[in-house]
């Protein structure tokens, strides 16, 4: 049987490691062909493509700031030029910087935006233009349980992950008409770098929070990109779908 993904090329931002690198591993295995984007990872960006290869996939590495608007551009222009189309997006590339609104600084509300919000317009508004061309294409933004309901010492995070909802929402209702889905995932806890670095106490009071009792893994968050990047959710759009243990 014909895997779901074969023939088409996504973008993963981001994809060095964590949810990022589980979300290019499972695209791959259902038959994509996955540029992985990076930023600092270099070699965490090599590793997944090289896990890609090892299971008979196809992978690239591509490094690009995703904050940085020219470089999504010529990234973008890039990878259309080499595979003559790009069929899935996934804005996964994001950071964290918290702290209480009181002590959070110019710098680290910035920060935190121009990556998260700023980065997935960066990459929506380069290749949006291939997507209306091509008549298709899915896009996946990473968002987050922050974004739905807020988090103490999240503001800027939770704003830029809200952000990314409406921008979901709106960019949904105006490529619809062209075939071209854009769906939000939330995720909830996961266990990844990025929680890792929580003090033990925060990470006790997260998982106390979650009905199922346990925090989420990469692979639960690449499932449901996989299943929104693929034909079997055609007539999805404009939703957020948490993944997230029953926390929402
Ligand atoms: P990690 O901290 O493990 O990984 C973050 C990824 O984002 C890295 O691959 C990093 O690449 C990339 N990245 C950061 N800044 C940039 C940039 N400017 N340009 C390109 N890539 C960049 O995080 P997770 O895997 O946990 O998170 C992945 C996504 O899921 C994020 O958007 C996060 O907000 C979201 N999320 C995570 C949750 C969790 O519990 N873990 C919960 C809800 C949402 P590099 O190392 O190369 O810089």
């Amino acid at each position: 049987m014909e895997k779901e993904l074969a023939g088409k090329v996504a973008l993963v931002t981001g994809a060095g490691r964590g949810i990022g690198r589980a979300i290019a591993c499972e695209l791959a295995r259902q038959g994509a062909a996955v540029i992985v984007n990076y930023n600092g990872s270099r070699e965490r960006a090599l590793e997944t493509a090289a896990e890609i290869e090892a299971f008979g996939g196809q992978a690239e590495v591509i490094g690009c700031d995703v904050s940085d608007f020219s470089a999504c551009g010529k990234m973008v222009e890039d990878m259309v030029e080499k595979y003559a189309h790009v069929d899935i997006l996934v804005n996964n590339a994001g950071i964290t910087r918290d702290n209480l609104i009181l002590r959070m600084t110019e710098e680290d509300y910035d920060r935190v935006l121009d990556t998260n919000l700023k980065g997935a317009f960066n990459t929506i508004r380069h290749l949006s233009r291939h997507f209306l061309k091509q008549k298709g294409g899915k896009i996946v933004n990473i968002s987050s349980v922050s974004g739905v309901l807020g988090n103490g010492g999240q503001a800027n995070y939770s704003a830029s992950k809200a952000g990314l909802i409406g921008l979901t929402k709106s960019v949904a209702r105006e490529l619809a008409s062209r075939g071209i889905c854009v769906n939000a995932v939330a995720p909830g806890f996961i266990e990844t770098d990025m929680t890792q670095a929580l003090p033990e106490k925060s990470r006790e009071a997260a998982v106390a929070s979650i009905p199922m009792g346990r925090m989420g893994s990469a692979e639960d968050v690449a499932q449901m990109v996989a299943f929104l990047a693929g034909s079997r959710s055609d007539y999805i759009t404009g939703q957020v779908i948490c993944v997230d243990g029953g926390m929402t």
